[in-house]
């Protein structure tokens, strides 16, 4: 078992053979040998090992595609707080759990252009990131720079992200704006992301005689039936205008169902976080109950006992964390007012582990679902299927040894001093070997090289 050096011979191009495993791809399982030569996939099949290859030995041992978490906030500022993970803590966690790329959010601020956003952001992962990183951008200023938003498409920003509320924090876009921009990205084949709470039902719940020192407070202001209207007004602006849209952390099953039934005539996927499925608002209560708070809160058992078995069943092309985590001094700091507590959970090293435990133990399903939902779907939101996202010739060789029936081991949310999300839960997943790009980034669950990153930003 493990892994096996090179030798002294002359090569002339660094090559590594994972042998022996049972690859896994969104069509199922195949038992093949795959051939890395430099960044990429050169060969699949049943391989015989040069005598100077590297081997990684994955014989009794799956493998599969490097894995995607297209919605994550790092190293970044959310109101007067500043993100507890940063690209080095965050995507350290991210490839040890079999992640190799992550998506991130570049929110442009007031007197800052767009392309002075993307280099802000840009230079808070450069060099510093072990696995790649993708940015989704969030212009703000009204109306964006048509003439611009080509150029960046075709510089590899296949993805926006709107916001249907947040009008305190300059997020908000009016549903006759998010048409407008759906037009303008429908011809370029660009995705939008939306988060969907309609903004005028929340404003319309009333709050007066309302504990806010109460966590669970914070679900009553947010309720289900805001999702709701937002999703079903963001459907027909997708339907109408062509364009492809993609509802972040869908926290209800109504509004899934509205989306499920939309999927015939309108570009729509989703993507639900794990905490979404393991977690309620009954963890709102009692005196932890603020380290839960999160937006779109957690719901009722009911909505999550049907979130839990539309995941089970296909119903979200993809998951994603949300993962944004916050300190616990700024967690702490204002706890008797939940207006003022940072509202986010950590979530990036939980998401392999947790819905590795629910699907594939817990409900039975093949190890593929994990390549298709948390590798193929992602990439294919992202714009870089099949060069992420797959086990082909010519495709990245982003690539995970695993055990699924290893020693079972804590389930880890976060490396930053944050609260830890899933305390007490433990998984069999064992994470072996990760390839980066053909580059070994993980050996036996820890980093091969912690002094150079080997991640790359993809736009
Ligand atoms: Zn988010």
């Amino acid at each position: 078992m493990g892994h096996r050096g090179p030798g002294n011979g002359h090569r002339t191009e660094q090559t590594i053979l994972v042998h022996g495993g049972t690859l896994w791809t969104e069509d199922g399982p195949r038992r093949a040998d795959v051939r890395v030569t430099g960044e990429s996939i050169a060969e699949i099949g049943a391989l015989t090992p040069g005598r100077h290859e590297e081997v990684i030995d994955a014989a009794g041992l799956h493998v599969l595609p490097g894995m995607i978490d297209v919605h994550v906030h790092v190293g970044d500022t959310i109101g007067r707080c500043e993100l507890a993970d940063t690209f080095p803590t965050a995507s350290e966690l991210a490839v040890r759990t079999g992640i190799t790329t992550v998506a991130g959010f570049v929110t442009q601020r007031s007197g800052e252009t767009l392309g002075d956003a993307i280099e802000r952001c840009r230079a808070r992962a450069r060099g510093r990131t072990h696995c790649d990183v993708a940015f989704h951008l969030t212009p703000t200023v009204w109306p964006w720079d048509w003439a611009e938003l080509a150029g960046l498409v075709s510089a590899g920003f296949n993805t926006f992200k709107l916001y249907t509320t947040y009008r305190e924090a300059g997020l908000f876009t009016s549903y006759e704006r998010l048409g407008i921009v759906m037009e303008r990205l429908a011809p370029l084949g660009a995705r939008l992301l939306v988060h969907c709470e309609d903004d005028a039902t929340l404003a319309a719940v009333e709050s007066s005689g309302l504990d806010f020192t109460d966590p669970r407070t914070h679900a009553m202001l947010r309720p289900e039936r805001a999702e709701v209207v937002a999703v079903e007004s963001v459907l027909d602006l997708a339907a109408r205008t062509g364009c492809g849209v993609h509802v972040v952390h869908v926290s209800t099953a109504d509004a899934l169902a509205h989306i499920a039934a939309a999927r015939g005539r309108a570009a729509v996927s989703c993507e639900t976080a794990p905490h979404y499925l393991r977690f309620t608002d009954a963890a709102l209560a009692g005196g932890h109950g603020h380290r839960y708070l999160c937006t779109p809160p957690l719901r009722s058992e009911a909505t999550r006992i049907r979130l839990e078995a539309a995941a089970a069943t296909g119903s979200f092309e993809l998951f994603a964390t949300d993962h944004c985590a916050f300190t616990r001094a700024d967690k702490d700091a204002r706890r008797d007012d939940i207006r003022a507590v940072p509202k986010g959970l950590a979530g990036i090293g939980a998401l392999i582990p947790a819905m590795f435990e629910l699907l594939v133990k817990r409900h039975r399903r093949p190890l593929g679902e994990l390549a298709l939902r948390l590798a193929a779907n992602p990439a294919k939101l992202l714009g870089v299927y099949p060069k992420k996202g797959a086990i082909a010739v010519g495709s990245d060789a982003d690539l995970v040894v695993v055990d699924t029936d290893g020693p079972p081991h804590p389930v880890t949310s976060t490396l930053a001093d944050s609260y830890e999300t899933y305390p007490g839960r433990t998984t069999t997943l064992n994470v072996r070997q990760v390839l980066v790009r053909g580059r070994l980034v993980v050996e036996d669950g820890a980093l091969v090289d912690r002094r150079h990153p080997a991640g790359r930003i993809l736009a």
